[in-house]
């Protein structure tokens, strides 16, 4: 499933063909993924200018001159592909700018989304209302994070997955800053103090962009025709090593499963 920093690469992917160009022509090659798309989408969107494209939590979203955006979300297995040489059965929407160049939503499973909503509303429609800040942005911080976990007696981790308290946080990252962070992803988020609360940003924020970054290194690859925009790996500190050494003091990582979610921590470095 494409984690927050992989829709952040697709985007950052995508910015170099979309940006400033109109799009010359949209197909569509089913009326739905997860739900059905939006029936005026592709008279919405053809012969319409790209003028930003951005992310909200796991979102994508690429702004016109409009004043649409179309909101996509790559479920489980969705990806986009950038000038294919030939398009299959799992290449649902295809895109056409003025320059030629081809993007294709690409999505097996079919758990993705895609919407056009009014740009002026994004923030007001779900999932977008009520979501919590983003977390590379400058509201998530120490004291965002104590007045969101005041009194919470729910764990840690448990609520960094919140999507009202954070947004676009997965499995992988939260259990990778709570072990930079040292806390114990056990831990109850309201009774963690302020100084550990601010490294708990700042773990957050790192991992997210250590990520960002491997990211970044695999983006030539995109340029290319068959270019897939989508997947990448990344070293992770604890996430998925169960019994591997500790990166900090080589315990062996421990699992623990709740509610068929693995949690990986150290026990020895988290408190
Ligand atoms: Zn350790």
């Amino acid at each position: 499933m494409p984690e927050l920093p992989e829709v952040e690469t697709i985007i950052r992917g995508l910015a170099p063909l979309l940006e400033g160009r109109r799009i010359a022509a949209i197909e569509l090659r089913r009326d739905d993924l997860r739900r059905a798309f939006p029936p005026d989408l592709r008279q919405r969107l053809t012969g319409a200018r790209v003028i930003r494209l951005g992310r909200r939590a796991k979102y994508g979203l690429i702004g016109t001159d409009r004043d649409d955006t179309l909101v996509f979300h790559l479920g489980m297995s969705g990806s986009w592909r950038i000038d294919p040489a030939a398009t299959g059965p799992h290449d649902h929407v295809l895109i056409e700018t003025d320059e030629g160049r081809r993007l294709v939503l690409n999505d097996p499973r079919r758990f993705g989304s895609l919407d056009l909503v009014a740009t002026e509303a994004l923030d007001q429609i779900p999932p977008f209302a009520g979501m919590g800040p983003e977390p590379l942005g400058p509201d998530f911080d120490k004291e965002y994070l104590e007045r969101a976990l005041d009194g919470r007696t729910a764990s840690i981790k448990a609520l960094l997955l919140d999507q009202r308290i954070v947004a676009g946080l997965g499995n992988i990252y939260v259990c990778d800053a709570l072990h930079l962070a040292r806390i114990a992803p056990a831990r109850a988020g309201g009774r963690i103090s302020l100084p550990r609360l601010d490294r708990l940003a700042a773990a957050v924020k790192s991992v997210l962009l250590a990520a960002i970054r491997a990211g970044g290194s695999t983006l030539r690859n995109y340029a290319r025709p068959d270019g897939e925009l989508g997947y990448f790996s990344a070293e992770w500190r604890v996430y998925g090593r169960e019994g591997l050494p500790c990166p900090v003091c080589g315990e062996p990582i421990r699992r623990r499963v709740d509610s068929g979610r693995s949690t990986f921590f150290c026990r020895k470095c988290q408190r």
